[in-house]
């Protein structure tokens, strides 16, 4: 008699696809019967993703159990403490391995090396790859053997020693046990109700809707990606950040896919170089928050700390809401708020005056971030919001203060960004846009638009604001200076 291997459990977290996926390809080689599983975390260590995110899951798991059914199997389902459902599911069926693809944020990073432990001494063995970025962090570090610190030094080492994966399919088949109970999705309530804010997501969660994402971004804005991508009406970007937050494309597959099209000449390698370079920051930022935990908290910098910030609800409300009488803020945030996704170069700007115009803590525009945007992501966000407020590692000067109005008249010169997100004031002439509250009044008059009654007055003068944030940072530069100990 032939006794049938102990099942192996996949456990599925943002690592959301057949394809390119190191610990499913493992754990079918096994030959052994997989158990696909998601479990919705309610314990202490939570993923810190906020309700957008949720909106994406949902709609991501749904797509993952169809894939999974095609292959025979589907995607089990469980809600509690990580280590106790593992538990729970490895009674119930005999598992004798949990598969898995790391996270390497700190907290998640500990969690899952103490449940490893844990489940050895009871036989279970617990295996990890990395299936999310280009190079697990720890895998490059500079001569001195110490983490990179800087952005340039730091891709060279990386695009020098990191080996892109061949692209794998994942299996055919899976054996999946057909009487393992599953909870159900509807019941998880990860769509919003009541209301539902997400009628203006228009997205295609789920591993086809992040290859469809990248065919229609290698076909089009990948020619000119680098001029392209800072012009937020151009389809100049990829849009990729939420499939790759929830690992529904491997950044490697993303990265050969450009290649191939420069390789082929239907795009230079120069736009395939910098589209690489750019995930290269998504794994900077995860290198720098393995590394360097503290800083989702406290600043890189810590001499950024002492930066005096201000308390002030009414214009934190006003940045969020889209109704700080700068349009090109205010239509940043309403993107933000009407599709879950902001583009690159708005988001620097919005939070340039949240941190310098209105010099509020980033902290509280990380956390509105981590709530609204899709791709809300620990390390990419955090590390960002530093660079804007010039306390990360490797970040913008403080003294840069973006000033909205030329940001604005720049990136988007007819204005067809902001006419789309701030209607009420689409009929001005693209000369006065950017600052409604310089175009002459006969022209006020001509198309009935009335400041502080259909759109905002600004809520503050940009020029004062600048000299108040240099202000600011000049108190913490002349405290560092009068520190003995610096
Ligand atoms: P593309 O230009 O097509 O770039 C391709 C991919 O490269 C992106 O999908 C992303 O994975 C990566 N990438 C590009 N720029 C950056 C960057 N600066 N840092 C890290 N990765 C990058 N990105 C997130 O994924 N999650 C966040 O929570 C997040 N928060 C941010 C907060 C602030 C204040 C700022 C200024 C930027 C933030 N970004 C974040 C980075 C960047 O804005 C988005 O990754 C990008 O806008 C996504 O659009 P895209 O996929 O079209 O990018």
């Amino acid at each position: 008699m032939t006794t049938r291997p102990t099942p192996v459990i996949l456990w599925f977290r943002r690592d959301l696809r057949l394809a390119d996926n190191p610990a499913l390809n493992h754990a079918a080689e096994t030959g052994a019967p997989v158990i696909p599983l998601y479990i919705h975390d309610g314990g202490p260590v939570q993923d810190r993703g906020g309700a957008a995110s949720l909106w994406w899951l949902d709609k991501s798991l749904r797509a993952l159990d169809e894939s999974l059914q095609t292959r025979g199997s589907r995607l089990i389902l469980r809600s509690g403490d990580s280590e106790a459902e593992l538990r729970r599911l490895i009674g119930e069926t005999g598992a004798g391995a949990v598969f898995l693809n790391r996270r390497f944020e700190p907290e998640l990073f500990a969690r899952d090396a103490d449940i490893a432990h844990s489940l050895k001494a009871e036989n279970v063995e617990v295996r990890g790859w990395n299936g999310t970025l280009m190079c697990r962090p720890g895998g490059v570090l500079n001569g001195s053997g110490s983490p990179y610190k800087v952005f340039t030094p730091f891709l060279k080492s990386l695009l020098a020693a990191a080996e892109p994966p061949a692209h794998t399919t994942g299996p055919r088949r899976l054996d999946t046990p057909a009487w393992i109970k599953s909870e159900s999705l509807d019941r998880w309530g990860l769509h919003p109700s009541k209301p539902d804010w997400s009628t203006g997501f228009d997205w295609t969660p789920g591993e086809a809707g992040a290859s469809a994402a990248l065919s229609t971004f290698v076909n089009g804005g990948l020619k000119a990606y680098s001029r392209d991508r800072d012009y937020p009406a151009a389809p100049g970007c990829s849009r990729l950040s939420p499939h790759l937050h929830f690992g529904e494309i491997h950044p490697w597959r993303a990265i050969q896919q450009v290649r191939a099209a420069a390789a082929d000449g239907r795009a230079p390698s120069s736009e395939a170089d910098k589209f690489t370079a750019e995930l290269g920051w998504r794994d900077f930022s995860a290198h720098l928050l393995h590394h360097f935990p503290q800083m989702t908290d406290t600043a890189f910098r810590p001499e950024y700390d002492a930066m005096p910030w201000r308390d002030d609800p009414e214009g934190l409300e006003a940045w969020r809401r889209g109704r700080t009488g700068y349009p090109i803020v205010d239509a940043g945030m309403r993107q933000l708020w009407t599709t879950g996704w902001m583009h690159n170069r708005v988001r620097m700007i919005v939070a340039s005056f949240l941190v310098k115009d209105l010099l509020i803590d980033w902290r509280k525009g990380e956390a509105w971030f981590r709530d609204t945007l899709v791709d809300a992501d620990l390390a990419s966000n955090v590390q960002n919001w530093q660079w804007v407020a010039a306390s990360g590692a490797d970040a913008a000067p403080y003294f840069r203060v973006f000033n909205p109005v030329t940001q604005g008249t720049k990136f988007d010169a007819k204005g067809q960004y902001v006419r789309r997100w701030v209607p009420e004031i689409a009929a001005l002439p693209d000369k006065w846009l950017h600052a409604p509250w310089t175009a002459p009044p006969e022209i006020m008059r001509g198309i009935g638009l009335r400041l502080g009654h259909d759109y905002p007055r600004p809520i503050l003068d940009h020029a004062e604001a600048r000299d108040r944030a240099l202000e600011a940072l000049r108190t913490i530069t002349a405290a560092r200076h009068d520190d003995p100990g610096h």
